[in-house]
């Protein structure tokens, strides 16, 4: 990182500066680009780079700096950390180009040609704000995003490197607009990196976000994990000693290490088994990674090095995994074991040759088959990229479900089956029987009648696990059922049959249509006449009347003079999206006072007061006049004073409060970037929250009592209610109290914890 200390030169000296600066920036690109592996085309990187400096003459980023210092760490991204080629280094040079100057994508092609044009014009197409205002903006971004990334994936992967380095510059935006970028990337970009293999970018985009999100907690595990890491070297020593001798006995070339896990992940395995940083037992993971000796197989040597360390350390034979012979899909190939060490404690080893490394580290992407001439069998990366080319090819009207189902299968590990001819098809966990039929094929899909699994017959919901074999019996009389939607898990499935329901659909109402025509002799309906119908058999939409008609839901009379006589009564019908809409945001949106979850001012006080206009640069303190005001508890993750939060400003001009790992909030961040403001908490006294205390222990006659005694004690405790349950001598209790902040409800938490029988307490959401 360079320093501005350009305060004390003059114009003269600056701009010198910052010329050498720049292109010493870009020396460091030319040097990463010759130390990598691809070929000599210095001529046209060098040209890239001299059109992107002149177009951005002048221009500066937020922090100050020249804006070609962007384009240039980007471009370097790309080269070192994704080890792509000189097309990709300077498509991203370019990248901001056609979007912020006066050069079109004409210009770039006479330049540079087709490929890098046709890049460019990718990135600029979907540069303009993944996330635009509203919803259905985003989600048609983001099938443009998965269209471009379809053409080629080199698009994509130049997003993520623009994202990367926009997160590690992130310290100069405001803070609402530092939520909006976490929201994204979490949402979409960290878990595209992963897909795509990409695993370091991957875990540096969700350590960035967790270091701006939660500043505190990240600060307090990186130091613990430094506090403890004498300790870990002596577990790892001790562990290494014999393995060393092992392997160097066998002739091998390696390095072993030890990996601590990011700060990110330990954060989330603590949050997600409620348990404090000592209980993390693997906090690292052993590394090998070997040369493969000339003539030998890879895989083969993976193997020998495994039962170089099994004959030492006694196996854990449940967590071996083996992504040798069948690689991730996104193209993920290695060894994973876990053996009890000599300090006794559970140990992770990685087993990976060099090239297996490199896939890990810079994603698939680099190894992928636009290197020219490459004939081979396609790879899982490729299958998904056309189920994603699939989906599109049938998009779902409705944008919003799309997105989401294209989001499920995003993120989600793996399971592997087999077909009755042994053929191995990779599903997403969680997949059924009927997902895998439209694995297979759509035909089999949507006449899948039931299926057998290891020979037993099993319905269409059946779950999957690794090592099945699947078989699908299909019938020409079956046809895609609405109840399908309930258990299919995979964006084809979903989207086939949601495809097919509309077909299905579209014939039902085409019978209607005719039906009512004949009950008019064919003569065409007049509009005043058409509306009355609507009216009486209230339904919005004439496609829906004539649904209901085709499906014998409502039964026409038995001549037309019945609806001329229909006085007109009922109001202007909501337009069916607005409908949905509300439907879809409903849930994130019921406000708490609606449904009682906050102690506040009554509804009517509230109207009565004006919501003041709020700005989205400025912080707002969370003091206890704003909740009398239009500022609101969000119900989805009921923070309390003391937790990190944000605010979002909804549909009725309310703020409301939500964590900052709340799960609606990060959907809220990437969605509504724009509605984002920073807050943080003021003082609070008068004013109290609804939190929830969960507990659990061993049933004994007056544990309860002695619990809410010992709350008691020298706290005045607003308890709302109370709730326990006991079973076979075990007990499950939840209490809502109303408190100030988090701070009291750790002092409570601690209180029942030291209650005999209580073995577990934590705080819950209500
Ligand atoms: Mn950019």
């Amino acid at each position: 990182m360079y320093i501005f200390q350009f305060s004390t030169m003059s114009d003269e000296e600056r701009q010198a500066a910052e010329e050498k600066m720049i292109n010493d920036e870009f020396q460091a690109l030319l040097n990463d680009y010759l130390n990598s592996n691809h070929r000599r085309k210095v001529d046209i990187i060098t040209k890239a780079f001299n059109l992107a400096n002149e177009a951005h003459k002048g221009a500066r980023r937020r922090s100050g700096e020249p804006y070609i210092m962007h384009p240039l760490a980007v471009a370097r991204i790309v080269s070192r950390e994704m080890g792509l080629g000189s097309t990709s280094i300077s498509a991203a040079l370019l990248h901001d180009v056609v979007e912020d100057t006066d050069y079109t994508v004409e210009d770039i092609r006479m330049m540079f040609g087709d490929k890098i044009a046709q890049i460019v014009d990718g990135l600029t197409k979907i540069s303009s704000g993944m996330f635009g205002d509203n919803v259905s903006a985003q989600a048609e971004n983001f099938r443009k995003l998965l269209l471009t990334m379809s053409e080629d994936i080199r698009v994509i992967l130049i997003k993520i490197a623009d994202r990367l380095h926009n997160m590690r510059t992130l310290s100069s935006m405001t803070p609402a607009k530092q939520f909006k970028i976490t929201g994204e990337t979490l949402y979409i970009y960290a878990p595209l990196a992963h897909r795509l293999g990409l695993f370091a970018i991957k875990t540096e985009l969700e350590e960035l976000c967790f270091k701006y999100e939660h500043p505190d907690i990240y600060a307090e595990l990186t130091r613990k994990i430094e506090e403890t890491a004498p300790e870990r070297n002596k577990i790892y020593e001790h562990f290494a000693e014999p393995v060393i001798k092992a392997l160097d006995k066998m002739g091998i070339q390696y390095e072993m290490r030890a990996r601590v896990k990011s700060v990110y992940s330990i954060w989330k395995k603590m949050e997600a088994k409620g348990i404090s940083f000592e209980e993390v037992y693997d906090l690292f993971a052993v590394r090998i990674i070997f040369e493969v000796t000339p003539g030998m197989d890879e895989k083969k040597q993976c193997w020998d090095i495994y039962s170089a360390i099994t004959d030492i350390y006694k196996l854990r034979p449940d967590r071996i995994r083996d992504w040798l012979s069948h690689p991730k899909s996104n193209g993920y190939q290695a060894l994973h074991l876990t053996v009890m060490g000599p300090d006794g404690k559970w140990i992770e080893i990685q087993i990976r040759s060099r090239r297996m490394d490199d896939i890990a580290e810079k994603g698939f992407a680099a190894h992928w088959k636009y290197k020219e001439n490459r004939v081979e069998e396609d790879s899982e990366l490729d299958k998904w990229i056309r189920t994603i080319q699939e989906i599109l090819a049938n998009p779902n009207p409705n944008a919003i479900d799309f997105l989401d189902t294209v989001k499920m299968n995003l993120f989600s590990s793996e399971i592997f089956v087999f077909t009755p001819k042994g053929e191995i098809i990779t599903l997403p966990q969680d997949a059924t029987a009927l997902d895998f039929a439209y694995r297979i094929h759509t035909r089999i899909g949507d006449h899948c009648l039931g299926a057998k699994v290891n020979h037993t017959l099993v319905p269409l919901s059946y779950k999957l696990k690794s090592g099945d074999q699947v078989e699908i019996l299909t019938s020409q009389t079956v046809n895609p059922q609405p109840e399908w939607l309930n258990f299919v898990t995979t964006a084809k499935a979903r989207t086939k049959i949601e495809a097919s329901l509309r077909r299905q659909k579209r014939r039902i109402a085409e019978k209607g249509k005719v039906m009512l025509d004949e009950l008019f002799n064919n003569e065409p309906i007049d509009n005043n006449v058409m509306t009355k119908i609507l009216n009486y058999y209230k339904v919005e939409k004439r496609e829906d009347l004539y649904y209901l008609i085709g499906n014998n839901e409502v039964v026409l009379p038995e001549s037309p003079d019945r609806f001329y006589k229909i006085k007109e009564t009922l109001p202007k019908s909501e337009n069916l999206f607005m409908k949905y809409m509300k439907q879809a945001m409903s849930a994130m949106k019921k406000s708490p006072v609606e449904t009682g979850l906050i102690t506040s001012p009554s509804d009517t006080d509230k109207k009565n007061i004006s919501s003041p206009a709020i700005d989205t640069k400025q912080v707002y303190e969370l003091k206890e006049e704003r909740f009398k005001k239009n500022f609101i508890v969000a119900p989805c993750c009921k923070p309390l004073p003391g937790d990190e939060v944000f605010g979002y400003i909804n549909d009725r001009n309310e703020v409301e409060v939500h964590k900052r790992s709340c799960e609606t909030g990060i959907k809220l961040k990437s969605n509504f970037g724009d509605r984002i403001i920073a807050v943080r908490w003021g003082d609070y006294h008068q004013y109290s929250f609804l939190a929830s205390i969960a507990f659990t222990g061993i049933d004994r006659i007056g544990i309860l009592n002695t619990i809410l005694s010992k709350l008691a004690e020298d706290v005045v405790v607003n308890i709302q209610s109370v709730n326990v349950s006991s079973n076979d001598g075990i007990f499950e209790g939840v209490i809502n109290v109303h408190v100030h902040s988090v701070e009291d409800v750790n002092l409570l938490c601690s209180k029942i914890a030291k209650v005999d029988g209580v073995s577990t307490v934590h705080r819950s959401l209500i």
